[in-house]
């Protein structure tokens, strides 16, 4: 495996999340402009819908002055049955220089070792999400300043969700408190579990989960309107939440079930945002994947 691949966010070094948040701060003011001396190119091979990930990428891509190619595994030799492992040695053997790869399957990178080309993860399965950890992480940055001592709820389907892996991973690192809460059925091992009143009275921040549909078993044993009674983020819990408190969501948002329709946009919600953010938070790892040193300017006021 290529030094440079970010697969997992617990595979990085403190020091090393650190840099990419600097550089990505770097990237909203002193290097706004600043490109690879390369164009690459990259491609990106998502092989599960994605619409913010996908596009953040390439808008980075972009913007770093790649060039940018995007699989569409429809169109492919995948359907030939080519394996994933021989469709990114042909991406490397025809003269790409990184791959960004999302796939269904947990840690589908484990098959990969003997690519080198970087691979960013986009996302595998119910496993990781190092980039959405890092908006995150960025987007809590720009409003506390800090991450330590801070009390972060994450509320949902935590058992499908590789964004609740990777940030609680991160967050523990930095020193934040977190908590999960939701339905029993959506329980993972090892996470702590709080009532949804209790965490949500308590805490700075408070990140919604989509329910994912397309990874349960069976139906949901609970209507739309209970879940979103028991589980969601009512306006009724909002009023609920702390005075500087935030709302993050990783999005796609299913309105009115884990979160009321009106508060996506509310003064706390920070879940565009996020989007925002994570553009230069893309940057920055596209610009560590091909091998450019941090910037050494250190330009935010934030805490570690
Ligand atoms: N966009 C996030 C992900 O790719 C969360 C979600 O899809 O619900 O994991």
């Amino acid at each position: 495996m290529h030094p440079n691949s970010l697969l997992t966010i617990d595979s990085l070094r403190r020091e090393e999340i650190i840099d990419l948040l600097n550089d990505a701060y770097c990237f909203s003011n002193l290097y706004k402009d600043w490109h690879l001396s390369t164009n690459g190119p990259i491609a990106n091979l998502f092989f599960e819908n994605s619409t913010r990930t996908h596009y953040s990428f390439a808008s980075a891509e972009l913007q770093l002055g790649l060039k940018v190619e995007d699989m569409y595994p429809e169109f492919s030799s995948l359907t030939k049955g080519e394996s994933l492992y021989d469709t990114c040695k042909t991406f490397e053997a025809i003269g790409y220089k990184a791959l960004v790869i999302r796939n269904k399957q947990d840690e589908y990178f484990k098959q990969l070792t003997n690519i080198n080309i970087p691979i960013i993860n986009a996302g595998d399965g119910c496993g990781n999400h190092p980039s959405q950890c890092l908006l995150d992480l960025y987007t809590i940055l720009e409003h506390f300043h800090r991450i330590k001592g801070l009390k972060v709820a994450i509320i949902g389907d935590i058992a499908h969700s590789r964004v609740a892996n990777s940030d609680y991973q991160a967050l523990k690192m930095f020193g934040a408190d977190v908590t999960f809460s939701g339905p029993e059925e959506f329980k993972r091992e090892g996470f702590p579990f709080t009532n949804i009143d209790e965490a949500i009275k308590s805490s700075d921040v408070v990140m919604l989960l989509r329910i994912q549909f397309e990874r349960l078993e069976g139906p949901m044993h609970i209507s739309k309107e209970e879940y979103h009674q028991k589980f969601g983020l009512t306006k009724q819990r909002y009023e609920m939440m702390k005075e500087n408190s935030i709302i993050m969501h990783p999005a796609p948002v299913n309105r009115g079930l884990e979160i009321d329709s009106d508060l996506v946009e509310a003064s706390k919600s920070k879940i565009f945002r996020q989007m925002t953010n994570g553009v230069l938070v893309r940057k920055a790892i596209i610009k560590r994947a091909f091998n450019e040193k941090p910037f050494s300017e250190k330009n935010s006021d934030w805490s570690f």
